[in-house]
């Protein structure tokens, strides 16, 4: 006798909670802040902020605002239309880096993009979205 497979998927809808350290991080995000967290051990600085360290195996309990701009460390492109161009940015002052949209550069510049700096959305919510996305720093 042959085994059946039925191929099928299943939805699974759910919620989570962010945590301590994602809920100031997102409800930074809606006043135009961006908060980080500092590992007191290593001093590792965390963007988006981790409430324990991952090398020290702490908790983290220091808090620190970083400023909205940063170094663009790298990016990809999607080719699309327009392209949807991603960059991975470590702000001012952290040690980890943020994947986020790139906007207002065209293809032919990037590779000369440097420095990048927040656009906030007017319309701000507590997501990672009210970043609009990433600008060259000019
Ligand atoms: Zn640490």
């Amino acid at each position: 006798m042959s085994e059946w497979i039925v191929r099928q998927k299943i939805r699974i809808p759910f919620h989570y909670t962010t945590g301590r350290a994602l809920t100031r991080f997102l409800t930074g995000l809606a006043e135009c802040r961006l908060w980080a967290t500092r590992c007191g051990e290593c001093a590792r600085v965390y963007v988006p902020p981790r409430s324990f360290c991952g090398r020290c195996w702490r908790e983290i309990t220091e808090w620190r605002e970083l400023p909205a701009e940063g170094e663009l460390m790298s990016y990809t492109v999607r080719p699309a239309d327009p392209p949807l161009i991603l960059g991975l940015i470590r702000l001012d002052g952290a040690d980890t880096a943020l994947v986020h949209r790139l906007g207002e550069v065209k293809l032919e510049e990037l590779e000369r993009v440097v420095r990048v700096r927040a656009v906030w959305r007017e319309d701000r919510t507590g997501s990672i979205l009210d970043i609009a996305y990433f600008a060259p720093a000019r």
